[in-house]
């Protein structure tokens, strides 16, 4: 079964960090996307393509943007009950909010209703892929994998591992953690578009056994992920520093145990060392910057240019951080991500911004060869953009010119950068998910 979608496409051929918006950026005003069991089977210009599948049964959405879907690089779904809740840093907000929110998924009825609201919303938001902290529970992992299952997602998630420094229930033994993070990477890894992550909370809540055994799921089973924090705030640096005494900074608390490795991601990484940076860079890991959760918990200001410095880069993708995030909209976190940068003298452009959502999101948690563009052979999930979607959009974005919409990538990517600082849940018309309509704002599916 082959299917078409029309409208504008936009996707990136290669990092404009590195070789400039204009090269990176690719768009094909009246473009043509061609979709056969669930991958992408061609792309390009409507009029041009379309003589070559004469009976293409195809939903037209010109005017509208075709994007790749958006890429999540860090977030609890166990965090979305309390979303929004007042007034801690970091550290007195994981014992205030999160541990008495997070205690709830030893019910598997509660995991289950959160998974699913949860994954609604990120496919309203037009985020197809995510790397996933559940709790600290097996049950919490093993529904929500049931439901990205059903719904044929691309998502990457485990279970949370701690064993110390935390309330008793929430709490497993370094041996059991290795024990149900192994029996759920066989269950789930792999299976249909799902994919584990072995998760250690952090050092604090993790001894240097637990970590040892991470450090072991990933050399026993190679394809899966690490997901942790890192240098999210000072308190944090010290506190773990006074834990690990034998270790020189925070990273090395990971690499003593072999987590640092080119399947590894952590979040935040605000306060890194010069050091600490180069050894993620040689190390290939990645790095989740979470600005909306940076600034809520007033954690930090994130270096992207000091991070991506080209001398000893390091990749990037962006995270909401749900729940210390405020937000699941990818276009509200691109949002505080460009104040975040504008703060240090440092711009983040709208292709710069999506190519974080997109290519570079996938290759931040090495998926770039199955998402993240439009290439042949990719899957296909991606997002349909209204740039008229709000009183306001509209207002700014639809030009006398703009009924046939065709006015140049410059006009595109100054309404992609309008959506950055202004869009939300309603510039989401549609989201296709494996090459299947998944959610539509205004037409039945
Ligand atoms: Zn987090």
């Amino acid at each position: 079964m082959i299917s078409g979608v029309r409208g504008t496409l936009i996707d990136f051929t290669g990092d404009p960090f590195v070789l400039g918006d204009e090269n990176s950026i690719r768009v094909e005003q009246d473009g043509l996307l061609v979709i056969e069991e669930g991958k992408i089977l061609n792309r390009g210009n409507y009029n041009q393509l379309i003589k070559h599948y004469p009976h293409l049964e195809t939903i037209d959405y010109s005017g509208y943007y075709v994007m790749p879907g958006f890429i999540d690089t860090h977030v609890h779904y166990s965090q979305i009950g309390i979303i929004g809740s007042y007034g801690k840093h970091l550290l007195e907000w994981l014992e205030t909010y999160v541990y008495n929110e997070e205690a709830k998924f030893k019910d598997i009825e509660y995991s289950r209703r959160a998974a699913i609201f949860f994954l609604e919303e990120l496919i309203q938001n037009g985020t197809t892929t995510a790397l996933v902290f559940a709790s600290v529970h097996p049950q919490s992992v093993e529904v929500f994998f049931e439901e990205a299952y059903k719904r044929n997602m691309r998502m990457i998630a485990g279970k949370v591992m701690m064993s110390r420094n935390a309330p008793k229930e929430l709490l497993d033994t370094p041996s059991m953690s290795y024990e149900e993070s192994k029996s759920l990477i066989e269950k789930w890894h792999g299976k249909g578009r799902l994919l584990y992550a072995v998760t250690p909370r952090f050092g604090i809540t993790c001894s240097r056994e637990q970590l040892d055994y991470a450090g072991r799921l990933l050399k026993e089973f190679p394809g899966v992920y690490l997901h942790t924090h890192l240098a999210e705030t000072k308190d944090e640096i010290r506190l773990t520093n006074q834990l690990f005494p034998d270790c020189a900074d925070y990273l090395e608390v990971y690499e003593k145990s072999e987590l640092v490795t080119n399947r590894s991601v952590f979040a935040h990484g605000i306060h890194l060392s010069d050091s600490e940076l180069k050894r993620l860079s040689n190390a290939h890991s990645s790095i989740a910057f979470c600005p909306t959760s940076n600034l809520f918990l007033g954690s930090g200001l994130f270096n992207l240019g000091k991070v991506l410095d080209s001398k000893h880069p390091v990749k990037v993708g962006i995270g909401t951080d749900v729940g210390a995030g405020t937000g699941l909209s990818m276009f509200g976190t691109l949002n505080e991500a460009y104040k975040v940068a504008a703060l240090q003298d440092q711009k983040l452009s709208s292709a710069k911004g999506f190519y974080l959502l997109t290519l570079g999101g996938a290759k931040s948690i090495s998926l770039d060869n199955q998402l993240g563009n439009f290439e042949k052979g990719k899957e296909a999930d991606f997002v349909v953009l209204n740039p008229c979607a709000t009183p306001l959009l509209n207002f700014r974005n639809n030009s006398n010119n703009r009924n046939g919409i065709f006015d140049g990538i410059d006009g595109i990517i100054d309404r992609l950068f309008s959506l950055m600082c202004m869009g939300d849940d309603r510039v989401i018309e549609s989201v296709f998910i494996s090459g299947n309509l998944s959610y539509s704002q205004k037409r039945s599916i």
